[in-house]
């Protein structure tokens, strides 16, 4: 296993992963012939037995060790089959213990060969924040992101976007943040100062992160698409986070503020009259200090650190909430997908096993046909998108000298001058997506 992360080889091997390994479910030809070989010849081995002697072959032909060349290829294949999974050297050590078996599906035989892989992979990890992303990648709906499909405004993206999400799945070097003459670009808070690494780790770490509300735009971006979704599934969702007063009660009331807290999201009269569900969104990062030191760390376990902020989430929000005879529960998305416990809970509860209607839903795609996978779908689509637009943000600022107004507030009334409109505005409806919006 070649041991340097950031190069195509690296990526490549992720990608061959299925998506809920932390892949992208686009397997190569090298890695899956032997499984099909071996699992189609299972298939047809019983029709040439009943049917030997239409064939001019005898019963002892047809035994694995029989010298048909046709046993040969598949000698070779299951010694490649070896060579890519452990499980099949220990479940089928010859030929003869294969095909004297029940036939084994292309699937069966092809699940050593992820599991081989997906230790492959981890193991060409070089360091902590690497296995963090792999685990994470591979965690809780992580990979549904990779299901949605354009088909309305909340599923599209920015082309730059996709491509950025696709490259920080995978561990893939970004080259407007490769060192240059030795030299790494600088992050641009002025609080920070720290050198950027060419992975995009540290705008997610940065103790400035939320420069410009960077974070904020984040967070409100995954907000949005929560509401969206629950409305979707036919629930009443309303943020409650700015401007919809104090749901909280009593209990809510900050001491010697006139302030008071809040929740992201209400789910009003969810378990009857005056019986509501909070909701908090945020999405956190698996390879900050705090996950990755945490006991298991992020490195080793998948959702780390959605659970660990999702259990503070839990400890300020549940007791609100049951003082107003109410329920809370975290939606923490990690920025590499994982989604918490609580969260994976809510869309379950939600969708249960039911599935979309093609006839019904607009929106329908067959890679989403599931309530479950289309939620969880869209609302990872919203955490990795939000997490790519703010790393082709702090990219653009730090590294290629953007000007920051670009990307600022929203464009001025009557601002247009130009004669032609530039790819940004031809992407985006007035140059925005949904999830840039600040
Ligand atoms: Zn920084």
């Amino acid at each position: 296993m070649q041991k340097c992360v950031g190069s195509p080889y690296a990526a490549i091997l992720q990608a061959e992963l299925r998506a809920r390994d932390g892949g992208l479910s686009l397997a190569g030809a090298r890695m899956m012939w032997a499984s099909t070989h071996l699992a189609r010849a299972m298939a047809v081995l019983p029709y040439l037995l009943e049917h030997c002697a239409v064939y001019q072959l005898t019963d002892t032909a047809l035994q694995p060790d029989a010298a048909l060349p046709y046993f040969d290829g598949l000698r070779v294949a299951l010694r490649a089959l070896h060579d890519q999974s452990l499980t099949a050297c220990i479940a089928y050590p010859d030929l003869a213990s294969l095909l004297s078996g029940p036939p084994r599906s292309q699937h069966d035989l092809a699940e050593g060969v992820f599991a081989s892989r997906l230790t492959a992979v981890r193991e060409a990890q070089p360091d902590d924040r690497h296995r963090a992303r792999v685990l994470s990648a591979g965690g809780q709906h992580a990979g549904a992101w990779l299901a949605v499909f354009p088909m309305t405004m909340w599923a599209t993206a920015r082309a730059r976007h996709f491509q950025l999400a696709l490259a920080m799945r995978l561990g893939c070097a970004l080259p407007e943040l490769l060192p240059v003459r030795g030299a790494r670009p600088i992050c641009g808070a002025a609080a920070c100062g720290a050198l950027h690494d060419e992975f995009g780790f540290h705008p997610g770490v940065c103790r400035a992160g939320n420069r410009w509300g960077l974070w904020t735009t984040r967070h409100d971006a995954f907000q949005a698409m929560l509401v969206h979704i629950l409305r979707i599934l036919g629930c009443t969702a309303a943020s409650c986070s700015v401007g919809a007063g104090n749901w909280f009660g009593a209990a809510g009331v900050r001491p010697g503020s006139r302030g008071y807290r809040r929740a992201d999201v209400v789910m009003a009269h969810y378990y009857g009259p005056g019986r509501h569900l909070f909701l908090d969104c945020a999405i956190t990062d698996p390879c900050s200090g705090g996950a990755l030191s945490a006991v298991p760390s992020s490195a080793t376990s998948s959702g780390v650190a959605a659970e660990q902020r999702a259990e503070k989430k839990v400890a300020k929000y549940g007791p609100l909430a049951a003082s107003v005879s109410s329920m809370f529960r975290p939606a923490v998305v990690e920025r590499f997908g994982a989604c918490c416990d609580g969260l994976v809970g809510l869309v379950s509860m939600l969708c249960g096993e039911r599935q979309r209607d093609g006839l019904r839903d607009g929106d329908y795609a067959f890679s989403a046909s599931s309530r479950s996978t289309y939620t969880a779908s869209l609302l990872v689509f919203a955490a990795v998108m939000a997490d790519a637009a703010m790393i082709e943000r702090v990219v653009g600022v730090d590294a290629s000298d953007a000007a920051p107004a670009r990307y600022g507030g929203a464009p001025a009334r009557h601002a247009w001058v130009a004669d032609v409109p530039g790819q940004r505005e031809i992407e985006g409806m007035g140059g925005r997506f949904w999830y840039e919006a600040q």
